[in-house]
């Protein structure tokens, strides 16, 4: 599925409509470039998930978790990491075979570590579509 956003609105609504239909131990991974709306996205699934806490990129740490939405939810910023080693040392397999929802920006960078069934989400930019157009790549991996 490709969908195509004009507003970091409406990125923010393609990510609440999948917070919506989300469902226990659904992982999500998030690919693209620095600034191009993968936080936006998520703060969309955090509040289709019902969480109304502000939801940032967790800057110091790996993972930040939420509880007070209809589902756990485990949003990983992993552009810092250094070894996936790390992952481990913070429970990433256990996070991400549990019975909440996870998501993962930079997922490229641990690629060896993500479980093969996931919803990859690729976001991409294309200047000579304009400075806020993004194209959306939804992709189900079983
Ligand atoms: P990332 O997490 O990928 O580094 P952010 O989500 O933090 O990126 O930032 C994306 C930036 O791009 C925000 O400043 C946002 O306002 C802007 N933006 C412009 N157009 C869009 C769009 N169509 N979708 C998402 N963000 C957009
Ligand atoms: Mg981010």
């Amino acid at each position: 599925m490709v969908i195509e956003t004009k507003s970091p609105e409406e990125t923010f609504q393609l990510g609440e409509e999948l917070g919506r239909k989300a469902v226990p131990g659904q992982v999500f991974t998030l690919t693209g470039d620095l600034g191009v709306g993968k936080t936006v996205f998520t703060q969309g699934l955090a509040k289709g998930l019902g969480i109304e806490e502000p939801v940032n990129s967790p800057t110091f740490t790996i993972v930040q978790v939420y509880e007070e939405g209809r589902l756990p939810f485990y949003h990983f910023d992993v552009y810092r990491i250094g070894d996936v080693e790390e992952m481990e040392e913070v429970g990433f397999d256990d996070y991400v075979m549990g019975e909440g929802v996870s998501l993962i920006e930079w997922a490229d960078l641990i690629e060896e570590i993500l479980p093969e069934k996931r919803t990859e989400i690729r976001i991409e930019k294309d200047l000579e579509q304009g400075f806020d157009y993004r194209k959306i790549t939804v992709e189900k991996l079983e």
